[in-house]
């Protein structure tokens, strides 16, 4: 069989295969990246994101930096705020239930801050994430939440600018070149044996990274280990996240670790493909449930729409809709919830229906109990607390009282025409369950030993995210153990060295 030879061998050109690779290259490693991806598919879930990034900053000062120097009317008009270490480990311990492995965590948080930095030096550009946050009468913006930068481009951005840094640097891409096994010896980790069209071939390094995601776009697998009906959940990002960097770990002895049965899955349109492409990018996403009510097919309300801020609801409600019948639901807008909606919501794809009455709307509807819908809606108009003031800048209190499953905030009354539905499923984004890895990304092995040589970052790392994520915490975490995963191999790749 063919072999090479290479210092770094990292496999998967998304987000945490080419931090790593970029990272390598600069401490004088040679570095091979395999890409199971032809080069027109590129990119993986990292190139199909929305960009969004959620790292820690002060103030505006932080903020300055890192979009090339805000303009004075974006000073006047945006208010930005902070967001400090203990808010955002204060964030993924709520949402994860408090179950995130700390080491994991810290990585994440610890170096959040120098890795954006460290991204625009290599030629990623971002700007303020407007769109996530509250846009005020008076024409202000309150920024809240934690994700205030987006990348410019998205996750095509992102991708191009890194895909430029890793060529610029010297690092050595494969395409259409998917890595099956992984080669060991008694030292540890020595290669993979990957595959281009039918040649299978070897590559040997002192250290290889898997960055190679999560077995999201594997419906064996995601049926296997999330569970019943995950075989119909829509596939969000790329088709070439299968599993296989954690399976050939797995083959190898290494420690399963985190939420195997969860996943980040979102509300998405009926409407788009079983996998999505990058021509339609993320236009099929309806995130706007906190402007509505959400009903499955018995006509009935299954969450609470305003149970907190979209950032920290949004990747649970896939699962959700995923467990009513049919696995579809309906958001329900008035004319003023529907002005709020993003432009996505317009697409000629969606699978919309509008009326001027409630019982027009709902007539159109196929497979929905037409009786029960109309009860919904008026028990909810009904239980909405009238005494406190809608606020959309804040966790404005004005919920429900008395029903079952309660609307905590920003309830309005389902009352003007025009109405408008929109049929959604669960899309799923990235699975949870991956890798034990130490605070270096070195994986570890089913007896808690470290396995020499074998590193992983990105979805591959197991212990983060636990039933829910903070939005935007993605594209960091892919970053920052893609960097950090690489500084370690290169360490190991000078230690093999002097002992040569
Ligand atoms: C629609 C969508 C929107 C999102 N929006 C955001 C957002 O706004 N903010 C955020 O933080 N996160 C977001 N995410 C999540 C984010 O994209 C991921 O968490 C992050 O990109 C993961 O990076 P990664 O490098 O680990 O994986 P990926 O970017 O998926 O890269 C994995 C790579 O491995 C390659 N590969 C797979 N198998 C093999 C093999 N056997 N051999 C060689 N290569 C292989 C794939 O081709 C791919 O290039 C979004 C995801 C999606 C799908």
């Amino acid at each position: 069989m063919e072999s090479r030879e290479t210092d770094v061998l990292i496999v998967g050109a998304g987000l945490a295969g080419l931090s790593a690779a970029v990272a390598a290259r600069q401490t004088g490693a040679r570095v091979t990246l395999l890409e199971r991806a032809p080069f027109e598919e590129r990119g993986g879930n990292s190139r199909f994101s929305n960009g969004a990034m959620r790292a820690v900053y002060q103030g505006v000062e932080d903020i300055d930096p890192l979009v090339g120097g805000l303009t004075e009317d974006e000073r006047k008009r945006a208010d930005f705020g902070s967001y400090s270490r203990e808010q955002y480990y204060e964030d993924i311990g709520r949402v994860t239930q408090y179950r995130s492995e700390i080491t994991m965590a810290e990585m994440l948080v610890e170096n959040s801050r120098s890795t954006m930095l460290w991204l625009a030096r290599q030629g990623v550009r971002f700007l303020p994430l407007y769109e996530w946050q509250v846009h005020l009468a008076d024409g202000s913006i309150k920024f809240s939440g934690g994700s205030a930068v987006e990348i410019n481009g998205a996750g095509q951005g992102a991708s191009d600018a890194m895909f430029a840094a890793a060529e610029r640097e010297g690092v050595d891409i494969l395409y259409d070149a998917r890595a099956i096994r992984l080669i060991e010896d008694a030292e540890g980790v020595t290669g993979v044996v990957a595959r281009q069209e039918r040649r299978e071939f070897e590559i040997h390094a002192c250290a290889v990274i898997l960055a190679c995601g999560g077995f999201e776009a594997n419906a064996e697998m995601r049926t296997r280990y999330l569970g019943p009906s995950w075989e119909l959940a829509k596939v969000r990002g790329s088709r070439f996240n299968t599993g296989d960097g954690l399976r050939m770990a797995l083959d190898i002895g290494a420690m399963p670790f985190g939420n195997w049965s969860g996943c980040h899955s979102s509300s998405w349109d009926l409407n788009a493909p079983d996998v999505n492409e990058l021509e339609y990018g993320t236009i099929f996403k309806r995130d706007d449930y906190l402007e509505g009510i959400v009903v499955n097919a018995d006509g009935k309300r299954f969450f609470d729409e305003g149970a907190d801020i979209r950032a920290l609801t949004y990747a649970k409600l896939g699962r959700a809709i995923l467990a009513q019948p049919g696995q579809v639901a309906w958001q329900i807008f008035d004319a003023r919830g529907a002005e709020r909606l993003h432009g996505e919501y317009r697409v000629r794809q969606s699978a919309r229906f509008t009326a001027g009455t409630l019982e027009a709307l709902v007539s159109q509807i196929e497979g929905i109990d037409r009786v029960a819908f109309l009860a919904t809606v008026s028990e909810f108009n009904a239980a909405i607390r009238g005494d406190v003031p809608y606020d959309p800048a804040r966790k404005d209190g004005r919920g429900t009282t008395g029903l079952a499953i309660p609307k905590s905030n920003w309830a309005r009354a389902i009352s003007e025409p025009p109405f408008e539905a929109y049929a959604v499923t669960c899309g799923i984004t990235f699975t949870f369950g991956g890798l034990r890895v130490d605070s270096n990304c070195r994986v570890k092995d089913v007896d808690d030993r470290i396995i020499p040589g074998l590193f992983a970052a990105g979805e591959m790392i197991g212990g983060l995210f636990y039933f829910n994520y903070p939005g935007g915490s993605g594209l960091m975490s892919a970053a920052v153990s893609g960097k950090q995963a690489s500084m370690a191999a290169a360490e190991s790749k000078s230690r093999n060295a002097s002992e040569q």
